[in-house]
């Protein structure tokens, strides 16, 4: 119920964690490492219970991968960044901050392969015509031996390629799986862990997604099924930019304070460097990447824990933003290029997403490039990447290069945490000996480095910081019984 007397923009925000300033505020505060979607959540659950959160973020804008970017009048993301959350509590909460701002989108992708563009995912019926009955006949037979196999032995191995060919046989695992993923992480299939798959499409398989095309009901809780999601009119950093202007009620968001050191007894985090300031707290909240926390402590961690830190990879994203002067050149959400005769991997157009993407009678294409930092496309010229990019457009019929009024190129390190097999292992050991430090919690997708979507952020910076509240009340409790300078001797 809305609580009689509050004006509209903060009775809004009272669906799950209020946003209404704290009746009582606390001398107990945090310090929270990066101004992501689970710093910002983070920092807005501090905020709303009355502890004040100090945000330090190393970019000058909010959101990190979650933000929009502003070039001339148009808007783009890192990447087309649809929400939708499982949980329907964070949806709520999400709903709730942005109020009218949010749009409800319908999604429609197409793969392009074999020189066709088919439904993304995968409809029998289009896939039927395009791939040929005897393909078709290959690929149902080779996921009926699957089955027949997982009766024999239920583990399908380590790799992203046991996994998919056990859940969709192997014609289904090279047609489809293959060439994406190996595009995306720049390493063989079967040096991609399965977890990852596993997570991301947990619950599918090739039953699944035909009993999908025939109900919708079947796929309405498998993510990649999903048909229906939401985003905010002026792109998905509003989010971000939401939580920002909510935690100013009480906390501080510090951008361009890149962190530099973190200091610690051993026991608990002492303080931490931030630009060209010194400061500390009584909780910490750490959501920037495992690999950066462990080599900015000081004193060092153990030789092992640095190791491990030193053996997670990371696969980065150079992104080339096309402005063509055309109203629209698509109905689709996402197009999916898994051609290896094509160096980028996927397109969106963002005005398909929001028509206040994009300038009146303009649009504009984003096109990803997946690549290692300082190899290959990273290292090209930003009019190298859109001559690149206008040149595939153009190929695959989008567009005309005489269209193409301007470009931007953005790149992204750290953009996927590398889900290498081993990765687990190598995580347990940062993982433990920071669980070791009494008033740190670390979270977040490069902070965990897991495969975190916007809604497991959104969730994990609230738990991270309920879960600090712990430590809050210790603080507390030795605060009030140091005697202060007016008590009597
Ligand atoms: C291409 C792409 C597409 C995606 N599409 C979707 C989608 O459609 N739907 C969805 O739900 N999710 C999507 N995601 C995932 C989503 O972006 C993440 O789940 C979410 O943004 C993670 O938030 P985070 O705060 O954990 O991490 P980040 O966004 O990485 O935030 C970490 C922050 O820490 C800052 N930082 C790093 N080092 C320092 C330092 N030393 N000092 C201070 N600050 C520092 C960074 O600048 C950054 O702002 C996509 C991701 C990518 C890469």
């Amino acid at each position: 119920m809305r609580p009689r007397g509050l004006p509209d923009k903060i009775a809004r925000n009272s669906v799950e964690a209020p946003s209404v300033p704290h009746p009582m505020r606390f001398e107990e505060d945090a310090i929270v490492l990066g101004g992501g979607l689970t710093g910002l959540s983070a920092a807005y659950t501090f905020s709303s219970k009355g502890v004040s959160p100090q945000v330090f973020e190393a970019d000058d804008t909010v959101g990190g991968l979650s933000k929009t970017i502003i070039r001339d009048g148009y808007r783009f993301d890192i990447g087309g960044h649809r929400f939708h959350a499982r949980d329907k509590k964070v949806e709520a909460f999400v709903r709730g901050l942005m109020g009218d701002e949010l749009l409800n989108v319908s999604r429609k992708s197409r793969i392009y392969m074999n020189g066709r563009f088919f439904d993304y995912p995968l409809k029998p019926l289009n896939s039927l015509s395009g791939l040929g009955p005897l393909t078709v006949l290959r690929v149902i037979a080779d996921y009926c031996l699957e089955r027949a196999k997982g009766l024999f032995k239920a583990d399908p191995g380590d790799s992203l390629e046991d996994w998919v060919v056990r859940n969709f046989g192997r014609k289904m695992f090279e047609i489809y799986f293959k060439g994406y993923s190996e595009k995306v992480w720049g390493i063989p299939c079967n040096r991609i862990s399965r977890s990852w798959v596993e997570r991301r499409i947990e619950g599918l398989s090739l039953a699944t997604v035909i009993k999908n095309a025939f109900s919708k009901a079947v796929g309405r809780d498998v993510p990649t099924l999903i048909d229906d999601f939401l985003y905010p009119a002026l792109g998905i950093g509003r989010i971000s930019d939401r939580l920002a202007e909510e935690i100013g009620h009480l906390g501080s968001v510090h951008t361009s304070s890149p962190v530099k050191a973190i200091h610690h007894d051993g026991k608990s985090i002492t303080s931490v460097v931030a630009g060209e300031k010194k400061a500390s707290a009584d909780a910490y909240v750490s959501t920037i990447s495992l690999t950066a926390f462990v080599n900015m402590m000081d004193p060092a961690p153990p030789d092992e824990v640095l190791e491990a830190a030193s053996g997670l990879g990371y696969r980065d994203l150079v992104i080339a933003a096309i402005a063509v002067d055309r109203p629209v050149v698509t109905n689709l959400s996402w197009i999916y290029v898994p051609d290896k005769d094509f160096p980028f991997g996927r397109i969106h157009e963002p005005k398909v997403w929001s028509s206040a993407m994009a300038p009146e009678g303009k649009t504009l294409l984003v096109v990803e490039y997946f690549c290692f930092q300082n190899e290959g496309v990273w290292n090209n010229t930003d009019e190298e990447l859109i001559e690149t990019s206008v040149k595939g457009l153009e190929r695959l019929g989008f567009l005309k290069a005489d269209e193409v009024s301007g470009g931007w190129v953005l790149r992204v390190p750290g953009a996927y945490p590398l889900f290498e097999i081993g990765y687990e292992e190598k995580t347990r050991v940062i993982l433990d000996y920071l669980s070791g430090f009494d008033n740190l919690k670390v979270a977040g997708r490069a902070g965990r480095f897991a495969y975190l979507n916007m809604d497991h952020a959104i969730a994990a910076g609230r738990e991270a910081a309920l879960e600090s509240f712990a430590t809050l009340a210790r603080a507390f409790v030795k605060k009030q019984a140091q005697p202060s300078r007016t008590d009597p001797l």
